[in-house]
């Protein structure tokens, strides 16, 4: 199979991945409810997963909270910031995941910064959305539709410049661009584990800088005695037992990207992605493609996607059409009616893939003349 559905996840995951989660189902018990040997190398394997993201996400061990996804970050992220009916400015380009748990707390949202590639205007919106006063405000670093990488230093700056407390999705950054819990001063950032990290399904990160208000709650190993959840970190954000091979598997493909570095890993991903929108453009394709673009691009295939995407699956090639839980991004581009076919390169990004796509692309083209 050609897989261009890393926005999705990452797949296959690395051998090592796989190999540290069986390794931990063989070996680890329960972390933090026991002495024991088995529960101290569950409790070490979190703890070496945990210094490990902190490394790459410039903050301590204690700010890496353990979640299922990105969606259960950004939810307790935006639960701790956002009060019911306050004023939260997102951009044009963001996932449901930030959307619908800002319309739960019918908060009074302002989008800000629609235009496809542009930075500059991004950057203007931003600021013109800030000075005119805001409670909070959420922003993805990049699309997960079209690729676009907002400028998001630049953006976490303004918040701080009119201390807006804020969230940062990283949901299609980490692992391949740089992302920094002190650099930026963002409040919380939240990511999957199952992307950009490598790491397996029903694993994700939140960065804290300040302490969460839980969404869930229950046991910790801590502070038994509480009523309440302990108000120290990590443990007030991780009721229950935390997803110990997934961890296993997510600390392994932290290691992946340490000796690969995240920046080879980033060019070959968004080289890929540039020679294969020039080569869809050349088919006569309209395509969404730019300057500031990661590894994903999206284009119209001048039919049904759905239909496009079910024809490529039957040539071996895995790609994702639709509205990609992100409506806001289409309503943005002027593609809320079709939706796009979405390509996103992984890792293993290679001019083979694009190959191979055009013959599948040009095959389709001509069933349909
Ligand atoms: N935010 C963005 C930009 C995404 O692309 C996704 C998933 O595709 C999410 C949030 C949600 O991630 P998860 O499925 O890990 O909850």
């Amino acid at each position: 199979m050609i897989y261009l559905d890393n926005g999705a996840t990452s797949f296959p995951k690395p051998p090592e991945v796989t190999q540290a989660m069986v390794e931990a189902a063989r070996t680890c018990a329960n972390p933090g409810r026991g002495g024991h040997p088995a529960a101290m190398a569950a409790a070490e394997t979190v703890f070496h997963c945990r210094e490990r993201a902190a490394k790459r996400f410039d903050c301590k061990p204690e700010q890496v909270v353990f979640t299922l996804n990105c969606t259960q970050g950004l939810n307790m992220a935006i639960r701790t910031l956002v009060r019911p009916g306050a004023r939260v400015v997102i951009t044009g380009f963001e996932h449901n995941a930030v959307v619908r748990p800002l319309y739960a707390l019918n908060a009074r949202i302002s989008v800000a910064g629609r235009r496809l590639f542009d930075p500059a205007d991004t950057l203007l919106q931003w600021e013109r959305a800030l000075r005119r006063g805001v409670d909070a405000a959420v922003f993805t670093h990049v699309s997960n539709v079209f690729g676009y990488i907002l400028p998001a230093e630049e953006m976490a700056a303004l918040c701080r410049r009119y201390h807006v407390p804020f969230v940062v999705d990283a949901a299609q950054s980490a692992g391949t661009l740089p992302v920094s819990l002190e650099k930026w001063g963002a409040d919380f950032i939240a990511m999957p584990g199952h992307k950009g990290l490598l790491g397996p399904q029903g694993t994700g990160v939140l960065l804290c800088n300040r302490l969460p208000e839980p969404i869930c709650y229950g046991g910790t190993g801590s502070e038994s005695r509480l009523r309440g959840m302990p108000d120290f970190l990590p443990d007030r954000g991780e009721a229950g037992t935390v997803n110990v091979p997934g961890i296993a598997g997510l600390s392994a493909g932290l290691l992946v990207l340490e000796r690969e570095g995240i920046s080879t890993i980033y060019r070959r991903e968004a080289q890929e992605a540039r020679r294969c929108a020039a080569a869809l453009e050349n088919l006569g394709l309209r395509v969404f493609w730019g300057r500031e673009q990661g590894g994903t691009v999206s284009f119209l295939p001048g039919a049904d996607c759905e239909e496009c995407a079910a024809a490529l699956a039957g040539q071996g090639i895995a790609v994702r059409a639709g509205l990609h839980c992100a409506p806001l991004a289409h309503e943005s581009a002027g593609t809320l009616e079709t939706g796009t076919v979405r390509l996103s390169f992984g890792r293993d990004a290679d001019p083979q893939q694009t190959a191979a796509l055009l013959r599948g692309m040009r095959e389709f083209l001509r069933g349909r003349s």
